[in-house]
């Protein structure tokens, strides 16, 4: 087998290096995600491809392009061929950033200042994210008229992306029309011709179905560096797969079998966690509810947890959660704050997942992104290897955790709005099944 990866992704935010990782998986890539630019000496990848997760979509843009190269230069150093930036699909940054300065800096290194060329396509059909002479559309609404006009932090007020980008890099920016992706993969390169000729450093890329992105992936098979959305990614994989360089001797999706206990711990109060938290409850599994007020009364509330779960864990499955209705939420967040209240609970509940696992839980599920990131963070965790779909864009994932005692620990991060209502208890068959 081969022991580097072909493929270097960088990616924005550590939700959508998951759904970046999950596409590449489901097109048959074996992926490990990092989380943020790993110790140079961090051992070699052992995957098709890796993708480093960052949290630089809305930092200051000169901090941006710091991580991104740093985790450029790791991903270099590991072999990578082909470098991917990702980014959200509905094209999240500021005037200032962070899309655009970022892409200067990666194609500055690659190329040399000034030099080269690349795409920006955040395209994604499946998810009804499609570019169509230059605009982007969510669903039926351009960009400009969707909710992301009301982003707190990215609002997004034109969607126009040749605009957009022209206003955040020094490279001019041009357009391939979906006259020309249509044609083929062929055209398209022609067409790149023809606009770096004249030029043009960066090409935003129309795209309204998904033949279109197997198009566009044949034809930026020799780019060095690839940015886009999550749903570029599912037409690379082939561009290696005819070289006969994956690894297919097992499936992409393919985990160390799971073995050890099994625990919920959920932080989200969306919708969709609230009911998926009742239909758990109401097949008679064992749940506890954290109260935030106990917590900020001094309370042990973790080891009262603790207390309450490791007895239970060998008979199956256990929910820890501070998942509440909205206005139960709302009466906490009066009295505590609103963000006192999240870092009250956030902390807590990792708190209580590292217990867990110390417990010998090894199969975890955690329900929220804010949640996730401090149970990654409590659980310090550097590598994930993705493994099967649970729902649209929620894998098992297998890491090496120190609490784990040096064995595997299989853990599926769900962010608020995911999955189906029985998400808590198809999880883990899924798991099964797949062993
Ligand atoms: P989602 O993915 O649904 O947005 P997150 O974990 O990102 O979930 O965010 C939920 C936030 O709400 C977290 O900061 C969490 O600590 C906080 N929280 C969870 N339960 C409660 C509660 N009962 N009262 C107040 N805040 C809560």
């Amino acid at each position: 087998m081969r022991g580097r990866p072909l493929l270097g992704c960088i990616a924005d935010d550590f939700t959508g290096a998951t759904d970046l990782a999950n596409n590449l998986v489901r097109s048959g890539m074996r992926t490990v995600q990092v989380i943020g630019v790993p110790d140079q000496a961090e051992a070699a990848v052992d995957a098709d491809a890796i993708v480093v997760a960052l949290k630089s979509r809305t930092i200051a843009p000169a901090e941006a392009i710091a991580q991104s190269l740093a985790a450029l230069r790791w991903v270099q150093e590991r072999g990578a061929e082909q470098i991917y930036f990702k980014y959200c699909s509905t094209f999240d940054s500021t005037p200032a950033g962070n899309i655009g300065p970022v892409t200067e800096a990666l194609l500055d290194v690659l190329h040399g200042p000034g030099g080269g060329f690349t795409i920006a396509c955040p395209a994604f059909p499946e998810n009804l994210r499609t570019v169509y002479k230059g605009h982007l559309f969510a669903g039926d609404q351009l960009l400009s008229d969707s909710g992301m006009r009301q982003h707190p932090l990215t609002p997004m007020t034109d969607a126009n992306l040749v605009r957009v980008m022209q206003a955040q890099t020094r490279r001019k920016v041009g357009l391939v029309a979906h006259e020309v992706v249509r044609q083929g993969a062929a055209a398209i390169t022609e067409r790149f011709e023809a606009l770096q000729a004249a030029g043009i450093g960066v090409a935003i890329v129309d795209a309204i179905a998904n033949e279109d992105l197997l198009s566009i992936g044949r034809a930026v098979s020799g780019m060095k560096l690839v940015t886009a959305g999550s749903g570029v990614a599912i037409a690379l994989p082939p561009n290696w797969r005819v070289r006969g360089l994956l690894s297919e001797g097992r499936p992409a999706d393919s985990l160390p079998a799971a073995k050890g206990l099994r625990a919920i711990v959920s932080g989200s109060c969306s919708q969709a966690t609230n009911a998926q938290v009742l239909y758990f409850k109401q097949q008679g599994e064992p749940t506890f509810a954290v109260d935030p007020l106990a917590i900020a009364a001094g309370d042990d509330v973790v080891a009262r947890a603790l207390e309450w779960a490791i007895p239970l864990l060998q008979a199956g499955p256990v929910l820890v959660h501070a998942t509440a209705e909205a206005s139960t939420v709302k009466a906490v967040q009066a009295e505590l704050g609103m963000a006192r209240a999240g870092e009250l609970v956030e902390q807590c509940l990792s708190h209580i997942a590292t217990g867990l696992v110390q417990a010998g839980v090894r199969q975890l599920l955690v329900a929220g992104g804010e949640t996730s990131g401090a149970v990654v963070q409590a659980l310090d965790l550097r590598q994930m290897m993705i493994g099967p779909q649970i729902d649209p864009g929620v894998p098992w994932t297998c890491a090496h955790a120190v609490a784990a005692g040096g064995e595997t620990l299989h853990l599926a991060l769900k962010s608020g709005n995911f999955g189906s209502i029985d998400f808590f208890v198809k999880a883990f068959a899924k798991l099964e099944a797949t062993a």
